[in-house]
């Protein structure tokens, strides 16, 4: 029998782990797609296709090209369109399919969210009054905070803002992270930070926002998850290889989990 073909849908620190670990163990033959907004990704271990399939027919083209055994959706909690396209990608060729998705924070005692369904709602919620807002929803829907430019804005982002946001105050970090309860506190108090508007992300690697907020006593207005379509999920890296050694029967699921 042939090796196991996989598809990763990544763009996600969780796909990247996957893939290192999917890569060092034999009978897999596997490859991950990125959408190509990164200006330069960190290389990955397994071949990396970048780039749009072209909708869910596209993909579906693909993984009967590519005669796909197993396709895992790896990709971000707010990458809504690429999961529903994955969903019915599946269902149109009859692939495999489970999602790798981060659970999603919680507020916790001391906590004062102010939960929103999407952007536009946490852009209505800074109200008229201007504050002072550190905005770490990302590059990509950051110029819809162009709607309120009464705020004053902290934007921080992996790649450039550009073009920058057509509002009067406005100032730009680069970072991906991790972030630290200190590094985060001490932000938020150098620019004199009243409210924080994130994604609600889940993970490790950005939580330290919350922290500080928390800490603080700053409002944070949250952006919640859009329902997922239904698939199986599962949402650790240990999860998925455990998920994925089930699968195909490997009787050494304790190797593939060794160092996770
Ligand atoms: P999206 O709105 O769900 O997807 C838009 C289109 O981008 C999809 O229809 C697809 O194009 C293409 N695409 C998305 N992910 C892809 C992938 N892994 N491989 C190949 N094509 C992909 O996605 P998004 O929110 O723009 O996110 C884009 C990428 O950034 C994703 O890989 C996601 O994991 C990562 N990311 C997103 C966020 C976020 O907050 N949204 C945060 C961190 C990382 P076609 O229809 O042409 O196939």
């Amino acid at each position: 029998m042939g090796a196991h073909r996989i598809l990763i849908l990544g763009g996600t620190g969780e796909a990247r782990r996957l893939a290192e670990h999917v890569a060092t163990v034999s009978g897999f033959d596997a490859r991950i797609s990125l959408a190509g907004r990164t200006a330069e990704p960190r290389p990955l271990p397994l071949p990396t296709r970048i780039g749009g399939f072209g909708g869910a027919e596209g993909l579906a083209r693909y993984l009967k090209e590519q005669a796909i055994d197993l396709m895992i959706d790896a990709t971000h909690p707010f990458a809504a369109r690429m999961s529903v396209n994955a969903a019915e990608a599946s269902a149109l060729t009859q692939t495999p399919l489970f999602a790798l998705r981060r659970a999603a924070w919680q507020p916790v005692a001391g906590d004062r969210w102010t939960s929103v369904p999407d952007i536009d709602a946490a852009v209505t919620a800074l109200g008229a009054t201007p504050r002072s807002v550190f905005l770490a929803i990302g590059r990509q829907e950051a110029h819809r905070f162009a709607a309120a430019p009464e705020h004053s804005y902290l934007i921080r982002s992996v790649d450039p803002v550009d073009p920058p946001l057509a509002v009067p105050k406005a100032v730009y970090i680069r970072s991906a992270g991790p972030f630290t309860l200190e590094t985060e506190s001490a932000l938020i108090t150098e620019h004199a930070i009243e409210v924080i508007v994130t994604k609600n992300s889940g993970g490790d690697a950005t939580v330290a926002k919350l922290d500080a907020a928390r800490a603080l006593g700053i409002e944070v207005i949250m952006v919640e998850r859009r329902l997922p379509p239904e698939v199986p999920t599962v949402e650790t890296v240990e999860a998925a290889l455990a998920a994925i050694a089930h699968r195909f029967g490997v009787p050494d699921v304790g190797s593939m989990n060794r160092g996770v």
